[in-house]
């Protein structure tokens, strides 16, 4: 009889936790990524970084929200960087940043049927952020003026931080 060999290597890793709430995986889980077979594999000298990004901002803002925090985009390989169209040497290459998604109001607030972004509690938690934690860029972005995130980073030498607060509306002129 044939015994199938069952290896989980990646999965295992990906599972340890950086913080009490957030996992590798957060981090470097990627529908792109996948959809074009790009490696996406936190380099290990980054998880530090990281470490640092969730214990300096994430596990205060989710302590802060009461909720679990979603990470869209964490961690970005070279390649996935490119595929994504994220500026060159983005934060993001680093393990210094982390988009963050945020609630949405119920569909039939909306004039087009589609849900959201709650923009009363984005603003809640982009003001914790703002206001509580030692970052280095903070950034409330859009495509579209109806749909946010969150981009925040922590440098990771924190002494470098610039606490920098920006809009980026990118659906404005
Ligand atoms: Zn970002």
């Amino acid at each position: 009889m044939e015994t199938k060999m069952q290896h989980y290597p990646q999965s295992t890793a990906a599972q340890q936790m950086l913080t009490e709430h957030f996992s590798l995986e957060e981090f470097q889980r990627s529908s792109t990524a996948t959809l074009h077979g790009i490696d996406n594999t936190v380099p290990t000298e980054y998880i530090p970084t990281l470490v640092q990004l969730c214990r300096t901002v994430l596990e205060p803002l989710r302590q802060f929200a009461g909720r679990p925090i979603v990470i869209s985009s964490g961690y970005r390989s070279n390649a996935l960087n490119v595929k994504v169209g994220g500026v060159y040497a983005s934060q993001h290459t680093l393990g210094e940043a982390a988009d963050i998604s945020l609630p949405q109001t119920p569909y039939t607030s909306w004039k087009d049927g589609k849900a959201h972004t709650d923009l009363e509690t984005a603003y809640k938690w982009f003001d914790f952020i703002k206001e509580n934690t030692n970052f280095d860029q903070l950034i409330l972005e859009t495509r579209n003026g109806l749909d946010y995130w969150i981009h925040v980073s922590c440098r990771k030498n924190s002494m470098k931080n610039r606490h920098q607060v920006l809009h980026i509306n990118q659906s404005q002129p």
